[in-house]
């Protein structure tokens, strides 16, 4: 940019040019370069003294409009009249938004339009004739990039309709380019055959998603866009979810066939589903995520790693949960029990003992109440950021369609662009789903709280393993199994309320 002279010497009106190249025409042989001399001998011959220069290349990729702006806001914070001398006018436009704010400054004679290539000059007084030349080239140019957008679409629906996948391939598959240059999609050997050992894994129905994706890290399945990392529990769903696999991919909400290879069969696929959404309820099959054990998530071993339960049968056919040490420090000596022995302690030393004076109650309720808000409020703050980053990516996709269209970006690289955009789209929306489904819960909760301030004990002895397991998060803040005995700890204020003779509010 050359900005010759600020001073303003005679009343003449100067120039500001505008020049620009999309990159498509930079490649047909059209310079930037070229199309400033061409505007600068006009004003030479017309003997405007140019005031600055605007040029918009490829190089700058973001937004054409910013630069327009840019001018517009110069022009305005000049005293005299500018001369806007542009090679034609889609040079300067590109719909009539801009129409607008250009006649706005004309009807104030504040500027003057001058389209070199066009032979067509606009001010105040121009002739109804000239705004509508000016108006048509609009349309042209619009027309254009409309015309553009519907090839991309055209292309992209073609490709669709022939099974042709055009984003970024799910783990397991590589995008390439065949011999003739197309874009397709086949099976990296190297992943492709460990995601079928997992899809296999999960449906035996012994693994939870967690579980599974500690199965990937240990055969070394990597993720192929973060450089050596491991995929991680919600990476595991999204690819046990995807149809892909046996050969259907699902474009904006809905299937089509693709001819592209296949990892598994519908059948495998199938059986992954009924695991995943816990539709196949006997208990052999039903998967460990499925499974409630009271005492999950609960209880450390003395060494540090966590106590997992599990279903074990007794010669006789009783099922019971069989708690153990998950063994990750391979010199813990901790052994195995029967769950009922932990439960049994947990009855004896918490929920005997709890009692909550009948004045305590309500300062309870409203204690509780208060924290199930604070985390309410937090989740509101979240949803309102998932909401926004929601809002951009839908942007962010409007902005790589158009960097496309204007040939600022490669084929390649716009679809890839747009199915990671697809892919945290969806991520985002499962997570919003599963936000909604907390709110629902936290009534429940409360409800339940303020009940076991009464009578604990029968609530314990009476719920379902999983209701028992909610009840030990609320209470229990650190259980740690020691020698077939837990040390426990409890909750703040839950910890206060235990019948001792300790207890300074048992004593009050
Ligand atoms: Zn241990």
């Amino acid at each position: 940019m050359t900005n010759i002279s600020n001073k303003i010497i005679t009343a003449t009106p100067k120039a500001v040019i505008f020049a620009r190249v999309s990159s498509r025409e930079q490649e047909q042989g059209q310079s930037i370069d070229a199309q400033l001399e061409n505007l600068h001998k006009y004003c030479e011959r017309k003997h405007i003294p140019i005031l600055k220069e605007y040029k918009i290349t490829e190089s700058s990729t973001r937004g054409e409009r910013k630069k327009f702006n840019e001018m517009l806001k110069f022009v305005k914070s000049q005293r005299n009249k500018i001369y806007i001398v542009a090679d034609c006018v889609d040079r300067i436009q590109r719909s009539f938004k801009e129409s607008i704010q250009l006649d706005e400054l004309m009807q104030e004679d504040k500027i003057e339009l001058h389209f070199v290539r066009e032979c067509l000059t606009l001010s105040k007084d121009s002739e109804t004739n000239d705004i509508t030349r000016w108006d048509f080239s609009v349309m042209a140019a619009k027309t254009y990039v409309g015309n553009l957008r519907d090839n991309v679409k055209r292309s992209m629906k073609y490709n669709l309709e022939h099974g042709r996948f055009q984003h970024y391939a799910p783990l397991g598959y590589q995008n390439i380019r065949d011999a003739n240059g197309q874009a397709d999609v086949v099976l990296d050997p190297v992943r492709a055959p460990m995601v079928k050992v997992l899809f296999e894994k999960y449906a035996t129905g012994n693994y939870s998603l967690r579980s599974l994706a500690t199965l990937a890290k240990e055969m070394g399945l990597m993720a192929r866009r973060k450089h050596n990392q491991c995929i991680c529990k919600n990476a595991v769903r999204t690819m046990l979810t995807n149809p892909f696999y046996y050969g259907v991919m699902k474009i904006k909400k809905k299937y089509y066939t693709h001819k592209h290879p296949r990892l598994i069969d519908k059948a495998l696929f199938d059986r992954v589903q009924d695991v995943l959404h816990g539709r196949d309820k006997s208990p052999t099959k039903m998967s460990y995520r499925e499974r409630e054990f009271a005492t999950r998530d609960i209880i450390k071993c003395s060494c540090g790693c966590a106590i997992t339960p599990e279903y074990h049968r007794k010669p006789s056919g009783k099922e019971y949960v069989y708690l153990k040490c998950s063994h990750f420090h391979k010199e813990c000596q901790q052994q195995g029990l029967n769950e009922n022995i932990i439960l049994d302690q947990f009855k004896t030393e918490i929920f005997e003992k709890l009692y909550i004076p009948e004045n305590m109650r309500n300062a309870l309720k409203q204690e509780v109440r208060k924290q199930l808000e604070k985390d309410d409020v937090f989740n509101a703050g979240t949803k309102k950021s998932i909401e926004l980053r929601l809002a951009n990516l839908k942007d962010s996709k409007n902005r790589v369609l158009d960097l496309y269209i204007h040939g600022k970006i490669a084929e390649e690289v716009y679809e890839m662009k747009n199915s990671e955009i697809d892919i945290e789209e969806a991520e985002l929306n499962d997570m919003m789903t599963k936000y909604q489904e907390t709110d629902a819960n936290l009534n429940k909760m409360s409800e339940s709280i303020v009940e076991l301030a009464g009578n604990g004990l029968k609530i314990f002895e009476s719920s379902k393993p999983d209701e028992k397991n909610q009840l030990l998060k609320i209470l229990v803040s650190n259980c740690v199994l020691d020698n077939k005995k837990a040390r426990i700890s409890l909750q703040k204020p839950f910890d206060l309320l235990l019948k001792t003779p300790s207890c300074p509010i048992w004593s009050k």
